[in-house]
């Protein structure tokens, strides 16, 4: 086979994705674990997976059986649960995976009951968000009787907000839990862990907090960026003052400038709305998006760094914070938009 290199890479910052679910971990004052589907949101669920393990979190979350089988072998002393829980199509999978599912719905239950072998799962109760899980009233009727129930959760809807519905919500999960017996309980995610101890019950299960997210005021310090991506120089060229850069001329040269022209665009989920905000930078300084991203292209003003060149890396502006801000996607749609063509490595 012939190698060929991507001239895109999604650098991950394994120390800074460990800092993170250390700090979640103590702030959440209980056990974490990690959501990991969407492809650990889109930065490589092995790789979190792996360097997570090997810091000590043992419970981890995808959303369908097919994200569990990509994960297999799971590290030792782990376990993994399935969010979107078992359909019908989904039996012959969860028989032979060894993830467990979590159960949303009557049906679902039904359909594991049937299953007949004793197997643990996780429940999901719905508190209030109205998405996925058994109302409280169908599970404090005895739906879940018998069921061997190793982590029963609920989800917030509202947490990074100040919302009422958080204490709500709280509540009911605390009424539930003097009902239904489980090995353990959860509630949080990250915003959730944000909330306080309160909110922690026996594990959390962060996800965007990992990846660098800043769901609520009370991470900003603590959470570090973890996606880093780069993408190569194709050209760099002189622009006269006067000239236009790009799809609809949308840019203009105030002064003679040297624009690189860069492997990336919104093919690659590096969307339009970047454009106006977004920068990248090349050794240490700052180059501004110019005029509008392409499908496959995206151009910077060199600016000061005119010694950049054809074949050099840039490290595309990720703060996701930030960039959430200025170009109105959210913190999420940031990381799980990126696309195929990058080579997702380690920093
Ligand atoms: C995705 C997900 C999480 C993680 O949420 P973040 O907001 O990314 O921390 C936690 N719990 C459930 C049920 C989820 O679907």
């Amino acid at each position: 086979m012939i190698d060929i290199a991507s001239p895109q890479r999604l650098r991950l910052d394994s120390d800074a994705l460990v800092h993170n679910w250390c700090w979640l971990a103590r702030h959440g004052g209980a056990e974490a674990g990690a959501a990991i589907k969407a492809d650990g949101y889109g930065l490589g669920a092995r790789t979190v997976m792996d360097r997570l393990a090997a810091a000590g979190c043992r419970h981890f979350f995808v959303a369908t059986w097919g994200e569990a089988a990509a994960l297999m072998p799971l590290p030792e002393g782990v376990t993994l649960s399935v969010l979107h829980g078992v359909g019908a199509e989904d039996m012959v999978a969860a028989r032979m995976i060894p993830a467990r599912p979590v159960l949303n719905s009557p049906q679902q239950v039904a359909r594991w009951r049937e299953a007949g072998e004793g197997l643990p799962c996780d429940v999901m109760i719905d508190t209030g968000m109205n998405r996925l899980g058994l109302r409280v009233e169908e599970a404090m009727a005895g739906a879940l009787d018998g069921l061997a129930i190793e982590t029963l959760h609920s989800h917030l809807a509202s947490a990074d907000e100040d919302s009422d519905q958080n204490g709500q919500q709280l509540a009911a999960f605390h009424a539930v839990r003097t009902q239904i017996a489980a090995r353990r309980y959860s509630l949080a995610n990250s915003a959730g862990i944000c909330l306080g101890a309160d909110y922690g019950f026996d594990l959390t299960r962060p996800g965007i907090a990992l990846y660098g997210g800043i769901p609520r005021r009370e991470a900003e310090g603590h959470i570090r960026q973890v996606a880093f991506p780069e993408a190569r120089v194709l050209q760099v060229r002189d622009v006269p003052a006067g000239e236009t850069v790009g799809y609809g001329a949308a840019w203009t040269a105030p002064r003679d400038s040297r624009i690189a022209v860069v492997n990336l665009g919104y093919a690659d989920g590096y969307l339009r709305c970047h454009a106006g905000s977004g920068g990248g930078r090349w050794n240490g300084r700052k180059l501004p998006l110019v005029g509008r991203v392409s499908m496959d292209l995206t151009a910077f003003d060199t600016r000061d760094a005119t010694e950049i060149a054809e074949g050099d890396w840039v490290t595309v502006d990720y703060d996701l914070p930030r960039e959430s801000a200025a170009c109105g996607l959210s913190q999420y749609e940031l990381l799980t938009s990126l696309g195929a063509r990058f080579d997702r490595r380690e920093k």
